[in-house]
């Protein structure tokens, strides 16, 4: 059972932790020369790949790629401050879920004149995507959300290729207008690569830098008859979703749902806002991130379980003096709610900086001892990057003082440095330092990642048999399955679910079958979830470290074979369009 905060995980991950870190190292294994077939970025196999007849051609950048990428990012970051299509004013007192319904007991018939009606808790992506679904299928939909304006943390997202074909299916327009507002990525390659340190003789010499599995996702994909993966800003999602995904007015901010009320008997349910506001549907969705207080509910989780803190994901509005504050209310509150501390400390930024690898390589991570560096290319001559540092929860960074103006850049040129090394004296490979000292350090946000037991935090037969849903309620997106964002599936994830929803309620004829829909929907996904959280979870345990992994004899070897055997396996089980 997984309880509350914790700095360490369980399962497999610790025990080989604990392996390598008893197991002798052998420096001699380190030692020489790296092979130059190493570092080479895009090996031939991918490049034949690339070349098929139907794989996007990757055009070199160019700045009216960038202008046209970076003035729709700054348009759809500008329209969210506005709250465009957000509803305010007079039109809010008609809303149709203020009334409640009189519906007689045993429920009533759905018809498209008077069609199932769904509450939506939080308009991050599984919130949008979730009401654009059952919008479309004829449901009348109202989104939930608590914060005053949008402001995204970690910069764009990876939408790839499942969530692509999701998309598709919900809305061919939100599909088109995503892809042509994305940058492509799965025509390059993405990897692993060595941080600081040599090894492994016995797996072929590596030395810092030096790709260690390289692999497309642009196979896979075509393997399955899906979509090329693109990159897109968060704010040009949520614009583009808000626009084509519902009628004008559907999201109403400054709307924290504290409590809700099942009205039994096919009669719905009653979402009460903290204003007192109440809220009558048919259905309540719970997309309202990790510290979901519908799942709070749901679950009957002890007070304190649901919070304003930010999620692992998007979140309020964040500045230095509040992410302090943050940072500390977490660690409470996930100790109530269920949820797993990963054991790291994020750093995040968008630098602005055309990358030196920038037209062979889209996506990276950089491994090393205690912490690794993930970039990605963000579009428009943009590096989006990920500093994990492995650390206890809770922790903050000083504030900016006249000797010390800039404390997170100071702290991450320290522990990437590729001259004198970090604390540890390793030296790292220059790339993370080329993109860091792109960052101001106004750009760099910091956050404590969190996640979810990939199974079941609980042995009550009511959650096993329905993980996510009970009568007319039903958690989605960060609020039913948080994971590391190591695989970037977990809006993926919150994607496929949105169009899962959406099919389930669809088949609903009567209200008194929703709960039923709910509890099928909850089936059919939390196996693929867990699965691909599991991943995620144990990806970012075992990736940090790996150096000394490499030099164990055998053991680094025997992970490095199976790291890169796997990745292509893993990709076909992501990339599907069963979902
Ligand atoms: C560093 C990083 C990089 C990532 N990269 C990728 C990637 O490349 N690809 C990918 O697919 N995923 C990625 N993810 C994961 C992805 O961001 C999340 O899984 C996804 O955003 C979850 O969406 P959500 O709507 O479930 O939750 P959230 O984005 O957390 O949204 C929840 C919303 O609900 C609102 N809310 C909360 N409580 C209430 C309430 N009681 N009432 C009303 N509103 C409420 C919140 O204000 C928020 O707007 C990444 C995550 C991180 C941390």
């Amino acid at each position: 059972m997984v309880i509350g905060q914790q700095a360490e995980s369980f399962g497999p991950a610790a025990v080989i932790r604990s392996i390598k870190e008893k197991l002798p190292q052998s420096e001699w294994l380190a030692s020489g020369e790296g092979a130059a077939r190493n570092k080479v970025d895009m090996p031939d196999h991918i490049k034949e790949i690339l070349a098929q007849s139907h794989a996007p051609k990757r055009v070199t950048e160019n700045q009216e790629r960038t202008d046209r990428i970076r003035g729709r990012f700054e348009q759809a970051a500008a329209d969210a401050l506005e709250l465009r299509g957000m509803l305010v004013g007079e039109e809010d007192s008609k809303a149709w879920w203020r009334t409640p319904r009189d519906t007689p007991k045993g429920g009533r018939p759905v018809t498209k004149d008077d069609p199932l009606t769904v509450l939506v808790t939080g308009g991050g992506l599984a919130g949008l995507v979730t009401a654009s679904a059952c919008h479309a299928l004829g449901m009348k939909v109202a989104i939930f959300e608590q914060a005053s304006s949008y402001a995204p943390y970690g910069g764009p997202i990876q939408i790839q290729s499942n969530a692509l074909r999701a998309l598709q299916r919900i809305s061919p327009t939100i599909y088109e207008e995503l892809v042509a507002a994305g940058t492509v990525t799965a025509d390059r390659v993405s990897g692993l690569k060595i941080g600081y340190r040599k090894g492994n003789k016995l797996a072929g010499l590596y030395d810092r830098g030096d790709w260690l599995v390289r692999f497309d996702t642009l196979g896979p994909a075509l393997e399955a008859g899906l979509p090329a993966t693109v990159v897109v800003d968060r704010p040009v999602i949520q614009q583009i979703l808000v626009k084509h995904g519902f009628p004008e007015g559907t999201v109403r901010i400054k709307s924290r749902v504290e409590s809700f009320e099942e009205l039994g008997d096919g009669r719905g349910v009653r979402a009460t806002l903290s204003d007192g506001t109440h809220a009558y549907a048919d259905v309540l969705v719970g997309a309202d991130g990790i510290w979901s207080q519908v799942r709070k509910c749901l679950h009957d989780l002890a007070d304190g379980a649901g919070g304003f803190a930010a999620s692992g994901a998007a979140g309020g509005a964040i500045d230095d003096a509040e992410a302090r504050k943050l940072a500390k209310d977490t660690v409470k509150i996930a100790a109530q709610a269920d949820r797993r501390f990963s054991g790291f400390t994020c750093y995040a930024a968008l630098s602005s900086h055309r990358a030196s690898n920038i037209e062979d390589v889209s996506y990276q991570i950089l491994l090393g001892d205690k912490k690794y560096f993930v970039s990605t290319d963000g579009g428009g001559e943009r590096q989006q990057w990920f500093a994990l540092i492995r650390e206890p929860a809770g922790g903050v960074d000083p504030e900016p003082t006249a000797d010390d103006p800039h404390p997170k850049l100071r702290r991450l040129r320290e522990e990437f440095s590729d001259t004198t090394g970090d604390a540890d004296g390793n030296v790292w490979d220059p790339f993370a330092l080329e993109l860091i000292n792109a960052a101001s350090e106004e750009d760099i946000k910091r956050r404590d990642l969190y996640d979810g037991a990939p199974l079941l935090a609980t042995l009550s037969p009511q959650r096993l048999l329905s993980p996510w849903a009970k009568g007319s309620v039903a958690l989605c997106g960060d609020a039913a399955h948080p994971m590391m964002p190591n695989l970037g599936q977990g809006g993926c994830q919150s994607t496929e679910d949105g169009y899962r929803l959406g099919q389930e309620l669809s088949k609903v004829q009567h209200t008194s079958e929703v709960s039923a829909a709910l509890g099928s929907y909850s089936r059919v996904r939390v196996i693929r979830t867990a699965i691909i959280q599991g991943f995620a979870q144990l990806g970012s345990d075992l990736l940090v470290d790996f150096d000394l992994m490499m030099t164990i004899p055998i053991l680094g070897p025997f992970f490095l074979t199976m790291t890169q055997l796997s990745m292509p396996w893993i990709l076909r089980f992501l990339y599907t369009p069963e979902f």
